[in-house]
């Protein structure tokens, strides 16, 4: 399942393309992905000029010149790829290969950009766990799966006192507490470990204990969301997570040693400075949590 920083070098990849963009045509080739494609959905996104790519926790959004927004997921394998004439691009980079079988090539949006190059935005998805649907005009916030989204990792928003305010009280253990998308958007199972680890607290503790009185911010709070924005911000600089090799979105195979800390490393030695423990896995809500039980309190 790509992450966030997947999404977000995903949509690096295609906003260029993209945005400011008229959609001339669009070719669905089958009635469903994991959900029906909406009524209409060739007819309503031919002529729109797309004005914006946005990212939401893992959901792309298109916005249209209408009003009109397009939800993307790209569900377990789904992919987009940019081809001009017979060359093709696939932006972002993804733990497991993406399909490029003609076969999975599920819609194909035809785009003419002001200056008349003509390209073609392709979303291949092998397993069909991905989805397109439509936010109506002015409905996007209130949208069933955008209203209950948390805040962004990546934004100034997230700081100490939000964390602070957000977790107070919480008796939850501090991993599944990172993990409740209506607290925090699109953090998953890799990076909420990596950032626990950067920030040397235990995702066993009760994500409350990490709060001051009244939810006011402390020196974990402050910490944690320092760790959790630039273990994002690194992921997303380095092209996706952990992959020995990937295509960037100029088309560049490049060669990318994994660094993941702690996730998937059990057993190996905690890399931090000065620490002599050993990655542990334990069973969290029925997912692994990687963590160093030595230096993470
Ligand atoms: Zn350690």
């Amino acid at each position: 399942m790509p992450e966030l920083p997947e999404v977000e070098t995903v949509r690096r990849g295609l906003q260029p393309f993209m945005e400011g963009a008229t959609i001339t045509a669009v070719e669905q080739r089958r009635p469903d992905l994991r959900f029906p494609f909406p009524d209409h959905f060739a007819e309503r996104l031919t002529g729109r000029r797309i004005e914006a790519l946005e990212r939401r926790a893992k959901y792309l959004i298109v916005h249209l010149d209408d009003g009109l927004g397009l939800i993307s997921h790209l569900g377990m394998s789904g992919s987009y790829r940019i081809e001009q004439g017979e060359a093709s691009d696939m932006p972002g980079a993804f733990h497991h290969d993406r399909s490029k079988n003609a076969l999975h090539d599920h819609v194909v949006m035809h785009l003419g950009a002001k200056d008349g190059t003509k390209n073609r935005i392709i979303y291949n998805d092998p397993r069909r766990f991905g989805f397109m649907l439509f936010a109506e005009p002015g409905g996007l916030n209130a949208h069933p799966l955008i209203k209950d989204l948390g805040t962004e990792p990546t934004g100034n928003r997230l700081d100490g006192s939000l964390l602070a305010k957000l977790f107070h009280n919480k008796a939850a253990p501090l991993k599944a507490a990172l993990l409740d998308q209506k607290l925090i958007a699109g953090l998953g199972n890799i990076y909420v470990c990596e950032a626990m680890w950067r920030a040397e607290l235990s995702p066993t503790r009760s994500a409350g204990s990490i709060a001051g009185e009244n939810g006011k911010a402390t020196v974990m709070s402050d910490r944690l969301a320092g760790a959790i924005r630039s273990v994002i911000a690194d992921a997303i600089k380095a092209g996706g997570s952990s992959l020995k090799d990937y295509r960037q979105a100029d088309g560049e195979l490049g060669y990318f040693q994994h660094s993941f800390s702690v996730y998937d490393r059990e057993g190996a030695a905690c890399p931090r400075d000065g620490c002599n423990g050993t990655v542990s896995r334990i069973v969290q809500s029925g997912r692994s949590t990687f963590y160093c039980p030595v230096c993470q309190h």
